[in-house]
């Protein structure tokens, strides 16, 4: 079996594709990655010369690429995309290029060939903001800021492939997620290598924004049971279980580096700030046996370990572009 992942020498995307590499099973898949390697991409993510990885440094957008790689490709698991909300803020245009119509490329792409089943990765912040409860896989969609809305409107154009040409797409929604090889631009990684490096975090507002931790590895548990036993034309939430403002994650991110709260900088809040995510992932739990392994707090300090360990990681793509 032939895997096509976008986006694999990002931070989930990576994970995935070691996870894979790491499994020595004889029926285990071959991985082609395509990436743009943008300033959030790095071939020191994936395990160089591994027998059943090839890399492909490319555009998703690049139709007659992706057409190529398709056609030799069983299956796609579609992680490449513009990630983060505040540079969606300065400026759209990347947001929309990469993560709706290289989307609709590689399903233009995937119904040509009959490319199947088609993961497309998704956030649960195209749901935007709620106070109470929990989304369910039917809430309507109301993202707030251009990443989200960017995500809703490639998740509408791979569940409308799916119901107009009958592709099998399958669409996974997850909380925020945290663990080594994330680009020191997302709260735990820019408040970890800041704090190592002695500098002050910026926390925006109040803090009191609430998010749900998952960590990467549980992410991936729950793509690779979609992919494996998910149904045609379904969105699945992925969830991690440990909701906490952003005031409790900088609390226990100066904890674990060692620092007070004299290191920490209020900053004016980010526009259009969704208070709080939710996902209810009791659909991935009945249907497909998902439930998130990892303990938040041992597996933050982890998180924190690894960065400390690997700065000859981090100081680099920090220079070259973090936040
Ligand atoms: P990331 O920013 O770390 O990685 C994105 C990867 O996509 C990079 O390797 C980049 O080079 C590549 N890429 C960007 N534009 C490309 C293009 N035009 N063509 C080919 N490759 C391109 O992102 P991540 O945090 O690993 O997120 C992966 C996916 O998971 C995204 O779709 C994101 O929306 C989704 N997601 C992320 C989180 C999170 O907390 N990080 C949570 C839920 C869902």
């Amino acid at each position: 079996m032939h895997l096509l992942v976008t986006g694999g020498a990002g931070f989930i995307g990576s994970a995935y594709v070691r996870a894979l590499l790491a499994d020595p099973s004889p029926d285990a898949p071959r991985v082609t990655v395509l990436d743009k390697l943008t300033y959030a991409g790095t071939l020191t993510n994936l395990p160089a010369g591994h027998p059943r990885l090839d890399f492909v440094h490319g555009d998703i957008c690049d139709a007659a690429l992706v057409d190529r790689l398709m056609a030799d490709a069983d299956q796609v698991v579609h992680f490449a995309a513009e990630s983060h909300v505040d540079r969606s803020i300065e400026g759209a245009g990347d947001f929309v290029r990469t993560n709706v119509l290289g989307t609709q490329t590689l399903l233009d792409a995937a119904l040509r060939h009959g490319t199947g089943p088609f993961v497309h990765i998704s956030t649960d912040e195209v749901y935007g903001s709620l106070d109470t409860g929990s989304w369910p896989e039917e809430h309507p969609l109301a993202p707030s800021s251009p990443y989200s809305a960017s995500k809703a409107s490639a998740d509408l154009l791979a569940l409308a492939c799916h119901r107009t040409h009958g592709l099998d797409v399958r669409v996974t929604r997850s909380s925020n997620t945290y663990g080594p090889h994330q680009f020191p631009e997302k709260i735990v990684p820019l408040f970890v290598t800041h704090l190592l490096e002695g500098l002050k975090v910026p926390l925006y507002g109040d803090g009191r924004n609430v998010r749900d931790w998952l960590h990467v590895d549980d992410h991936c548990r729950g793509i690779e049971l979609v992919r494996t036993k998910g149904r045609p034309g379904e969105v699945y939430n992925l969830g991690g279980g440990t909701e906490l403002s952003n005031r409790e994650l900088t609390g226990l991110l100066l904890d674990a580096c060692g620092a007070g709260w004299d290191r920490v900088a209020y900053v004016a809040d980010r526009k259009g700030h969704d208070l709080r995510y939710s996902v209810d992932w009791s659909k991935a739990r009945d249907e497909l046996g998902y439930r998130p392994r990892r303990h938040f707090a041992g597996s933050l300090a982890e998180t924190v370990a690894w960065y400390r360990d690997h700065r000859d990681w981090w100081e680099p793509l920090k220079r070259r572009g973090a936040g």
